[in-house]
């Protein structure tokens, strides 16, 4: 017997640590966009997990090479070499044209590796002086849910009760290139942000910032980290969203959509001068580049590829926002993003059109108070997309 949405809802709250607040639906199939509850309601999917399911729910190759890798070896630990870890190494080093990847697991722990790399960096090769070395954040970013990553946090939500928070950090306000310039000492190692920040209600810096970052970290012999995880792999219409303003940043952190949405695989990619810091020892994970998440991360990124995510992101995006802008409602403050990935901003919470569109079929979650993110997957077609278009129409025409 089909258990229905509230006994399964009251039985994962009885027992799980409430650290988070869903919208009351239970997913219990899944296919490209669409999603099924229990009781066979069908909805799309407009969140994507934040961005990890760009090449959308059991993308048939995906599930494929998880399934042809699981009948082989599934982890063998970094004590011994495997045969898919060389392969996704070939296609990471390609796609960002770093030499050196180091794969883990989650995002937060890429973004860790990324601050341990870029400390040992600054003592190692900048001539930063031991336990000093500094990295510089952004108001507003969101990295993860670990000490690092909260630490670069400045939310009362993200920190409240956590103290003491990893010393060494400091945060500009988004965007602003003369505060990055002024926040830079001798001991900053590095300069980490988000090209457009996701959680933080899918906001862009002012036009022009990424390079105008980039030159002022070149001149301060400070890396110029990207943390790609949400914004990278196709979700905003090129392979990064660094590529809008051709810049490349010393170090990339993907994770989310490298695992296909079916199995957690993350890493970070840079040169020899900078991942070459580690040795034998210094760093490392029991999961982090085990043959199976390998393997689907290899047929995760030639999804991308194959079926050209990218371009196919930035038209629809661009088709996306013309229509949400012919919306009249008087509490829209903002539409905004790059191709398949926008926000919308409200002059009033925006948890009751959440809720709204989910009873017309159509899922998507605020983030911060007053936006919605729209963030279907990237395979979305135009159809879908209408019928997704015209829901969010009747929603927020009320
Ligand atoms: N960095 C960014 C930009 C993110 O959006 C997220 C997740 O939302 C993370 C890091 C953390 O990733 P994870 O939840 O896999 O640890």
């Amino acid at each position: 017997i089909k258990q229905k949405t509230s006994s399964i809802i009251e039985q994962t709250e009885k027992h799980g640590a409430r650290n988070y607040h869903p919208l009351p639906i239970v997913i219990s199939k899944a296919e490209g966009v669409w999603v099924e509850d229990p009781e066979g309601n069908r909805y799309v999917d407009m969140l994507s997990a934040y961005s990890a399911l760009n090449q959308g729910h059991r993308h048939p190759k995906i599930v494929q090479a998880l399934k042809d890798q699981a009948d082989k070896v599934t982890l063998t630990s970094r004590a011994f070499h495997n045969d898919q870890l060389g392969i996704f190494y070939d296609k990471v080093s390609n796609l960002t044209g770093k030499d050196l990847v180091l794969p883990m697991n989650t995002g937060a722990e890429a973004v860790e590796t990324a601050v341990k790399a870029a400390r040992r960096w600054a003592y190692h090769r900048k001539g930063v002086e031991k336990n000093r070395a500094e990295i510089i954040g952004c108001h507003g970013n969101f990295h993860g849910r670990t000490m690092t990553a909260v630490s670069l946090a400045e939310g009362e939500n993200d920190t409240s009760g956590f103290g003491p928070m990893l010393p060494g950090i400091k945060t500009i306000p988004y965007g602003d290139a003369e505060a990055l310039k002024q926040a830079i000492t001798p001991e900053t190692a590095a300069f980490l942000f988000e090209p457009i920040q996701g959680e933080g209600g899918v906001v862009m810096p002012p036009e022009g910032f990424l390079r105008e970052a980039q030159q002022i970290c070149r001149d301060n012999n400070v890396l110029f980290i990207a943390d790609e995880i949400q914004t990278g792999l196709c979700r905003t219409g090129h392979t990064f969203a660094c590529d809008w303003e051709d810049v490349v940043p010393d170090m990339y952190i993907l994770g989310k959509a490298l695992g296909g949405g079916v199995f957690p695989i993350s890493c970070v990619a840079a040169d020899e001068d900078v991942l070459g810091v580690f040795d034998p020892g210094s760093h490392g994970s029991t999961f982090g580049g085990n043959p199976l998440g390998a393997a689907v991360a290899v047929a995760a990124l030639e999804v991308l590829e194959e079926e050209k995510l990218a371009d196919r992101s930035h038209r629809l995006g661009e088709y996306f926002r013309d229509r949400l802008r012919k919306i009249e409602n008087d509490k829209i403050k903002e539409i905004r993003g790059k191709g398949l990935f926008i926000g919308v901003e409200l002059t009033v919470p925006a948890r009751s059109y959440c809720e709204q569109l989910k009873e017309e079929g159509l899922l998507c979650k605020e983030t911060r108070e007053n936006v919605i993110r729209f963030a279907p997957p990237l395979i979305i077609s135009e159809e879908d997309l209408d019928w997704a278009l015209n829901k969010i129409d009747k929603v927020l025409s009320k």
